[in-house]
C-alpha cells in the first residue's frame, strides 16, 4: 500500500487517510469496502493508515480523517478532539456525522434517563444528547447521505488528491428525479421530500418508487413552506411531513416554524 506511484517520472502524492467511526451503523464505511469494481483504484489514490473495518494496522499519522457517526457519549468527545488534532482535513462521512442522523431521534424524548433505562436496563452506560461532529470540532467537508454514495466519495477524494474544488449540488432531488423520467410519487399517493432535499444521490429512492426521506439534508434554497403546500395539496398532514423532515436531523433549523402552525391536511387527491 505504500508503493510510490509516478506519472511520466513525477512522483504522485498519496495522502495518508484514516477512517473512524462513532455512534453509527458503520454502513457508510461498508459502502467504501463494498466498492469492489473500483476499490483498487481508490487504494492507489490514497494511503490508508487506519480503517478498523478493513485492516488491523493503526497509525495516528494521517492527513485526512473520514469520520462516520454522531456523538452520543462523553468519551466520544475526547476521541473526536484527538482525531481533529491529528488531521489536516476532517471529513464528516454520512448523515450521522453531518446532522446526527437517525441517532438524533433520541433527542425527541424529554427524559433521557427513561430512554437509558429502556435501552440498557440494569446495565446503563453514560450517554448524552446526540449531536453532529461540528458541534464539537471544526469540520472541513461534508459527504451527505445515509448511507453515502460510494461514487460521490471517490469523486471527492480524487478532487482532494489532485487539488480540485469540491462542491455538492445546490439543487433538490426533484431535478435528478425528473431527469431520470420518473413519475412523481405524489401522483402515486406517496409523500416525498425531493422538493427540499439536496441532490447528489441521483434520486436513489424515487428511482425505486420510494419517497425521499431527506437523508442528504436541505438543498441550498429549500422552501419548506412550499413543501407544506404540496403535502397538503396531496392530502398529507404536517405530522407525516415532520416525521420525514426530522428523521435524519438535517432539517432541524427549518422545522421549528412548521411546528408552530398546525394546519389540517386537505382531502387526499383521487
Ligand atoms: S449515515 Fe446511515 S449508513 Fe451511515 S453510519 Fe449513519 S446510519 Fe449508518
Ligand atoms: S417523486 Fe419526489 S423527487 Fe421525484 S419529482 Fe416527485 S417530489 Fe420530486
Ligand atoms: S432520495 Fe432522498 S432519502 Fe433517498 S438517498 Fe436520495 S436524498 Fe436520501
Amino acid at each position: 500500500m505504500d508503493q510510490q506511484l509516478s506519472y511520466l517520472g513525477v512522483p504522485l502524492t498519496r495522502p495518508k487517510v484514516a477512517f473512524f467511526d462513532f455512534t453509527s451503523c458503520e454502513g457508510c464505511q461498508l459502502q467504501i469496502l463494498n466498492n469492489e469494481a473500483t476499490l483498487l483504484d481508490f487504494l492507489n489514490l490514497v494511503e490508508i493508515v487506519n480503517f478498523r473495518e478493513g485492516m488491523s494496522e493503526k497509525s495516528d499519522n494521517y492527513d485526512i480523517a473520514f469520520i462516520e457517526g454522531s456523538i452520543s457519549r462523553p468519551d466520544e468527545i475526547k476521541r473526536l478532539e484527538a482525531i481533529r488534532h491529528n488531521a489536516k482535513i476532517v471529513v464528516a462521512l454520512g448523515s450521522c456525522a453531518c446532522f446526527g442522523g437517525v441517532n438524533q431521534l433520541k433527542n425527541r424524548f424529554n427524559d433521557l434517563n427513561w430512554v437509558k433505562k429502556e435501552v440498557y436496563g440494569d446495565f446503563p452506560i453514560e450517554t448524552i444528547e446526540v449531536h453532529p461532529l461540528e458541534k464539537y470540532v471544526q469540520v472541513d467537508l461534508k459527504i451527505y447521505g445515509c448511507p453515502i454514495k460510494k461514487e460521490e466519495v471517490e469523486k471527492i477524494v480524487t478532487n482532494l488528491v489532485v487539488g480540485k474544488s469540491i462542491t455538492s449540488p445546490e439543487y433538490p432531488v426533484c431535478m435528478e428525479c425528473k431527469a431520470n423520467e420518473n413519475i412523481c410519487l405524489f401522483e402515486l399517493g406517496e409523500p416525498c421530500l425531493g422538493p427540499v432535499t439536496r441532490a447528489g444521490c441521483d434520486a436513489w429512492c424515487t428511482n425505486n418508487r420510494r419517497g425521499c426521506w431527506g437523508c442528504r439534508g436541505p438543498a441550498d434554497v429549500a422552501n419548506v413552506r412550499q413543501l407544506e403546500e404540496i403535502m397538503h395539496k396531496y392530502g398529507f398532514s404536517n405530522e407525516t411531513m415532520l416525521d420525514r423532515l426530522e428523521c435524519f436531523g438535517g432539517f432541524a433549523s427549518l422545522t421549528k416554524e412548521i411546528k408552530k402552525t398546525k394546519k389540517p391536511a386537505a382531502k387526499r387527491k383521487k
